[in-house]
């Protein structure tokens, strides 16, 4: 097949294609990779669901990503102000287009709310170019943010973490995890093991996590959770909330952070939640409906600060890949990638993920 190969994902619930493409060129202020890895997520199974609202399909997915740099238009630099130099190994943030303008920039600071926000293999169409990175190569549009991997971190090193790596830190950021805290996490995901590390970093005393499949929980007793709660073996919610108030003195954890993606974790994370207790809610990424709960118990006697979590802002991901740089021996990001698929074996990848038989699976188009 001559050209640029790209998986494409024509609509939801359709078999994914493999697509040839015409070479890229970059566009002034923009660059091309040549792409090197590319993750495999949670996300990409909602798509294919058709699950997210507002996508224009056809699209290429995979949006955190790395690859070598091609050529660039022009000269760009790094957030240091170091040059970007052709065959470089870099990521970038995958979101691009932030209006700078608009109510929610301005007025509300919520960038991650901005309605011109694009995410690279999310809300970009195949029809507008190679905007996904299960392809060979990518364009970057002018203004989207090159980082080059830190010294010392490898391509695999970073795709352990994959977009639950700036997610993670996101939320522990939101939660104001402080030093001593007892931490539960629920949902033992890429999200949910990178919120444990990071509240690690952030000082927490011990990390609880509840989950499942067995073996991302093994993950998470490897990267430091204190204790882990197999949610296929605990499947009373009651005795889970117990779980943990066994685990406090009966009064429940500082911080809660929610990356489960299940509705029904809500009431019990807040009920596992002390009193004064910080509680955010990054999991629930798609609609999948709605939870009775009880505002003056849940709520307003206990006295809670509730946080949502929309995505991760450039910083995030800057600020996580310098301590993912920093702490890559302490905690074996690496070794979260389960495994890795050539772009003709995406659909696999994508079954592997739908099914949980793999913590991360990248896509290594080269
Ligand atoms: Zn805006
Ligand atoms: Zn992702």
């Amino acid at each position: 097949m001559p050209g640029v190969r790209a998986v494409v994902m024509p609509a939801p619930r359709q078999p994914l294609e493999l697509r040839s493409f015409a070479e890229p060129r970059p566009e002034p202020g923009g660059a091309v990779l040549e792409m090197l890895a590319s993750e495999v997520c949670g996300t990409d199974v909602h798509l294919h669901h058709g699950r997210l609202a507002g996508v224009p399909y056809p699209i290429i997915p995979g949006h955190v990503s790395c690859g070598r740099v091609l050529e660039t238009g022009g000269a760009l630099t790094d957030v240091f102000g170091a040059p970007i130099r052709t065959g470089q190994v870099v990521t970038f943030y995958d979101v691009y287009g932030i209006c700078g303008r608009c109510w929610h920039c301005l007025v509300a600071k919520a960038g991650t709310r901005c309605p011109e926000r694009k995410v690279y293999g999310i809300t970009t169409s195949a029809e507008d170019g190679l905007l996904g990175g299960w392809s060979e190569q990518i364009e970057l549009k002018p203004g989207v943010r090159v980082l080059p991997l830190p010294e010392g971190v490898e391509v695999l090193d970073f795709m352990g973490g994959g977009c639950g790596l700036p997610t993670g830190f996101h939320a522990v950021e939101r939660a104001r995890v402080a030093l001593g805290d007892c931490v539960v996490v629920q949902g033992s995901g890429p999200v949910g093991l990178n919120a444990l590390i990071f509240a690690t970093l952030a000082g927490a005393e011990r990390v609880l996590v509840i989950g499942a499949p067995a073996a991302r929980l093994e993950a998470a007793r490897l990267l430091g959770a204190e204790d882990t709660l197999d949610i296929q073996a605990a499947s009373d919610p009651e005795a889970r909330v117990r779980w943990v108030l066994e685990r406090t003195n009966g009064r429940g954890a500082d911080v809660v952070i929610e990356a489960s993606g299940n509705p029904g974790a809500l009431r019990e994370g807040l009920e596992m939640l002390r009193d004064a207790g910080r509680y955010v809610v990054v999991g629930q990424y798609t609609d999948a409906g709605e939870v009775p709960l009880n505002p003056h118990r849940h709520l307003n006697r206990k006295h809670v600060e509730l946080f949502g979590c929309w995505g991760f802002e450039f910083t995030h991901l800057q600020r996580a890949l310098q301590l993912l740089a920093r702490h890559k021996r302490r905690f074996d990001w690496r070794g979260l990638v389960t495994r890795e698929y050539p772009l003709a074996q995406a659909a696999a990848a994508l079954q592997d993920m739908e099914r949980l038989a793999v913590v991360k699976a990248v896509i290594r188009p080269r």
